[in-house]
C-alpha cells in the first residue's frame, strides 16, 4: 500500500492518504490519483503493509519519479518552514506541462548489392543515421523497400549560454592557498560544511571547479548554486566551458520544454553537475558528493513563496542527509556561516595584486548626486562601475504648491518616475500611471522631482560624454549588457546592487558607491551586514587586472563602522564585531527569528489577527507591529525570538493554524517566515 501526498496548495488538506501500490512504483513515484470528484497529482512518501481504509487504485503512474532523498528533503522543509508536505513536494517535483520532444530518426538496415538506387537515394543513404528532417517522404519510400528503419527518438532542446568574462577552459595550476583549500574540501567528512572565505579575486571559482572535477572522478555528482543566473553568467560559462555536456543549467528563464529535458538528463545520469539558482538545490542527482553555494551572502538564496525556504540551509541539510560535502563561498560571509562552518581562508588575490584602495567621500555638503572628486575620477578611468541602489529617474514627485506626494493607490509608498517610459511606477506592486502634469489636490502645474536613480545617473553620465551601460531590474537582458560592457574599449557600468555581483572584468580600475549608507537606514538588524557586503563586493570588482584599483564611497555617514571595515577590506574584524553585537542583543545566529505576517483587505483585520496569534503563543513575542500597506492589504507582524528553534517553530505553527481556523479571522491571510531576511 502506498502513502500518497496529493500535490495541492490547500492548507487544510493534509495527507498522506492511502492508495493501492501500483506495480513497479515506490517512494518518489508520481501518480495521478482519484480524490473525491477530482484527479490530483500525488507523490508516494511512504509504504505500509496494511491500511484500515478501503483502498482505491491510482489512475496512472507518471514517467518521471523523484529520487527518495528528495522526498525526505521535502518533508524536512515542510516542517522546518511551517509549510505543508504538499507544497514542499511541489517544489522538488519534476517540471510539469512538458514531455520529452521526439523527432523521426532514420538509420540504414541493409542495402543489398543489387538494389536499384538513383544518385539522390544513394546520397540520402550515405547521410544516415540522422533525423529525417525535410527528407521524411523520400526516406519513408526507402523504408517501404526495407532499406531504412525510421523510429521516433528524443531530441534535446538546446540551452544557449552567453559567455561573459575572462575565459579559461583548462585548469590552471593552483596557488598555494587554493591548493590548501582544495585539499581540505577533498578531506572533509561526509555531510560536513565548509566556508571558503576568500577575498574577491582569490580564485574561489577555480577551487569549486577542481573540487567538482574530483567528485566526478570518484563517480559522484555535484550541485553548484549561484545567485540569479542572469546576473552571474560568468560562473555558468566557466562550468560549461570546463565540463561541457555533463553540466545541466536549471534556471527560471528556461522554457518548460528545456526545463523538462535538463531535469530528465539529471535524473537519468546524462548530466552529473547541476548549476543554477536556489531551486537547483533540488536537482534530482544521485550519488551527490558535493554541494557548492557560491556568494553565500547573496539574498537571492531566500525563497519568498511558501515554503519560505533558505537554499543555504536546505543545501546543508541535503548534504547531511546524503553524506555530501557542503562548500559555501564568499568574500563577505554571513555571520551565521562564519560561526557554523569550518573556515578555509584565502587572503590574497590570485595574481598577487593588492585589493583596491577605498576612499570615503563625505557628501553632507554636496549638492549634486556626483561629488566633483567622483566626476574627475570617472573622467580619468577607462573602465569603471558605479553602484546606486535605486532604479528609475527620481525617487518621488511632489507638488511645489501644496507638498502633495504622489503615492501608490494600493501601497503606502511613493511612486518612482521612469522617464524613458513616461510613467510613474510602484516598485512593490507594479502599479503604473502616466506622469502627472498637474496636482490632483490644488491644480498646480509645478511638480518637483526628488532624488536620483540609475536612469537619471545614466543620462547625466552620457551627457558628460561617457559610454554608459545600465544594469538594473528594468534592463531586459542583463547578460547582454554585461557582455557589451566587457567588449567595450571604455565605459561605465551603472546600476543597482546587480553591478556588485561576482563579475570578473580585469580592466575595471574604478568602483564608485553612491549613497552608501542607504542600506544602513533600514530599521533591520542586518543593515550593517548588508552595507558591509555591498561596499566590499563592489570594491572587489575593481583592480582585478594588471592595474591597481581604486574605490570611492560617497556617504553622509563616513564614520559608520560597517563602511570603515569595508574600506579596510577587514571582513574578519567586521564579523567579530558583528557577532559580539548580535550575541549581546540575542539576534541570529544566537537565536532563531520567526516572523508571522498577517494581512487583510479589511481595515483592522490584519492587526486583530496578529494580536490573536500573539495571544495564542505560549511565550512572549514582539508585536503586533504594523507594516506598510501592500497591494491594497493592511499588514501587521509578530516576531518570535527564540533559543529553542524546534519548539518555537512548532509553537508558531500551532498558533497560526489555530487562529487561521477561527471564523472571526476569516478575512486575514497568514504567512510564516522562519529565518526572515
Ligand atoms: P573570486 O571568485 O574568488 O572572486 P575568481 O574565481 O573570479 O575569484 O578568480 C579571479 C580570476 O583569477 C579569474 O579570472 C580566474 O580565471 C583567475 N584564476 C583563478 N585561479 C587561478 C590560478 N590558479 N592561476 C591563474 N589564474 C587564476
Ligand atoms: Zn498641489
Ligand atoms: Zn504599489
Amino acid at each position: 500500500m502506498a502513502k500518497v501526498e496529493p500535490l495541492t496548495t490547500a492548507r487544510v488538506l493534509r495527507g498522506p492518504f492511502d492508495y493501492e501500490l501500483p506495480e513497479g512504483a515506490g517512494i518518489g513515484s508520481v501518480l495521478e490519483v482519484p480524490f473525491g470528484h477530482q484527479t490530483l497529482l500525488g507523490v508516494i512518501t511512504g509504504l505500509a503493509e496494511q491500511s484500515e481504509h478501503q483502498l482505491v487504485a491510482p489512475r496512472r503512474v507518471l514517467e518521471h519519479s523523484l529520487p527518495p532523498d528528495l522526498v525526505e528533503l521535502a518533508l524536512w522543509m515542510a516542517a522546518e518552514y511551517c509549510s505543508t508536505p504538499a507544497r514542499a513536494l511541489g517544489l522538488v517535483s519534476p517540471p510539469s506541462g512538458a514531455r520529452a520532444k521526439t523527432a523521426l530518426w532514420a538509420e540504414v538496415v541493409e542495402v543489398p548489392q543489387e538494389a536499384r538506387l538513383n544518385d539522390n537515394q544513394r546520397a540520402l543513404l550515405e547521410s544516415l543515421p540522422r533525423f529525417t528532417g525535410a527528407d521524411t517522404a523520400a526516406l519513408r519510400r526507402l523504408e517501404g523497400r526495407g532499406l531504412v528503419r525510421i523510429a521516433p527518438r528524443i531530441v534535446r532542446r538546446h540551452v544557449v549560454h552567453t559567455s561573459v568574462g575572462a575565459r579559461r577552459p583548462e585548469a590552471p595550476p593552483l596557488t598555494g592557498e587554493q591548493e590548501a583549500a582544495l585539499a581540505a574540501i577533498l578531506a572533509a567528512e561526509p555531510g560536513e560544511g565548509l566556508l571558503l572565505h576568500g577575498v574577491t579575486g582569490s580564485g574561489k571559482t577555480e577551487v569549486y571547479l577542481q573540487a567538482v572535477a574530483r567528485a566526478l572522478d570518484r563517480g559522484e555528482s555535484a550541485i553548484v548554486l549561484v545567485p540569479e543566473i542572469g546576473l552571474t553568467p560568468q560562473i555558468v560559462s566557466r562550468f560549461v566551458d570546463r565540463f561541457g555536456d555533463t553540466v545541466a543549467v536549471l534556471h527560471s528563464k528556461l522554457g518548460t520544454g528545456e526545463r523538462h529535458d535538463e531535469w530528465a538528463r539529471l535524473r537519468a545520469g546524462g548530466a552529473r553537475v547541476c548549476v543554477g539558482p536556489r531551486s537547483a538545490v533540488f536537482a534530482p542527482l544521485d550519488r551527490l558528493g558535493l554541494v557548492i553555494v557560491d556568494e553565500e551572502h547573496d539574498s537571492s538564496y531566500k525563497h519568498e513563496g511558501d515554503p519560505r525556504y533558505d537554499a543555504r540551509a536546505v543545501a546543508a541539510q541535503r548534504a547531511r542527509m546524503t553524506g555530501a560535502v557542503l562548500v559555501a563561498g564568499s568574500a563577505t560571509p554571513r555571520p551565521e556561516s562564519f560561526l557554523a562552518l569550518r573556515r578555509l581562508r584565502m587572503g590574497s588575490r590570485v595574481d598577487g595584486a593588492s585589493l583596491p584602495k577605498v576612499e570615503m567621500i563625505d557628501m553632507r555638503e554636496a549638492r549634486r548626486a556626483l561629488h566633483p572628486l567622483t566626476v574627475h575620477a570617472l573622467h580619468d578611468a577607462r573602465k569603471s562601475i558605479v553602484l546606486l541602489n535605486r532604479r528609475g529617474w527620481s525617487n518621488f514627485l511632489t507638488c511645489r504648491s501644496c507638498a502633495e506626494v504622489w503615492m501608490c493607490p494600493e501601497c503606502d509608498v511613493s511612486l518612482v518616475l521612469h522617464r524613458s517610459e513616461d510613467l510613474i511606477a510602484c516598485h512593490h506592486c507594479g502599479h503604473r500611471e502616466p506622469v502627472p502634469t498637474r496636482c490632483d489636490t490644488c491644480g498646480s502645474v509645478s511638480i518637483g522631482r526628488h532624488g536620483t536613480g540609475t536612469e537619471r545617473l545614466e543620462h547625466e553620465l552620457a551627457e558628460a560624454g561617457h559610454p554608459v551601460f545600465r544594469l538594473d531590474a528594468d534592463t531586459p537582458k542583463a547578460a547582454f549588457v554585461l557582455a557589451a560592457f566587457e567588449r567595450a574599449e571604455r565605459g561605465i557600468l551603472v546600476g543597482t546592487q546587480m553591478v556588485a555581483k561576482g563579475h570578473d572584468f580585469p580592466d575595471v580600475t574604478l568602483g564608485v558607491v553612491l549613497d552608501a549608507d542607504a542600506t544602513l537606514r533600514f530599521p533591520d538588524f542586518r543593515a550593517e551586514e548588508r552595507t558591509f557586503a555591498l561596499v566590499a563586493q563592489l570594491a572587489g570588482r575593481a583592480g582585478r587586472g594588471a592595474q591597481d584599483g581604486r574605490v570611492l564611497v560617497q556617504t553622509i555617514a563616513a564614520d559608520a563602522p560597517s563602511l570603515a571595515y569595508a574600506a579596510r577590506h577587514d571582513s574578519e574584524g567586521f564579523l567579530a564585531g558583528e557577532l559580539r553585537r548580535r550575541e549581546a542583543l540575542r539576534y541570529p545566529p544566537y537565536s532563531t527569528l520567526i516572523r508571522v505576517v498577517c494581512s487583510s483587505a479589511e481595515p483592522g483585520a490584519a492587526n486583530a489577527a496578529a494580536q490573536a496569534v500573539r495571544d495564542a503563543l505560549p511565550a512572549p513575542a514582539l508585536g503586533p507591529a504594523p507594516l506598510f500597506r501592500l497591494r491594497g492589504r493592511e499588514r501587521s507582524q509578530v516576531v518570535v525570538k527564540a533559543t529553542d528553534r524546534r519548539a518555537a517553530i512548532a509553537a508558531v505553527d500551532g498558533a497560526v493554524r489555530d487562529v487561521a481556523g477561527r471564523r472571526d479571522h476569516k478575512a486575514a491571510a497568514f504567512s510564516v517566515d522562519v529565518d526572515p531576511q
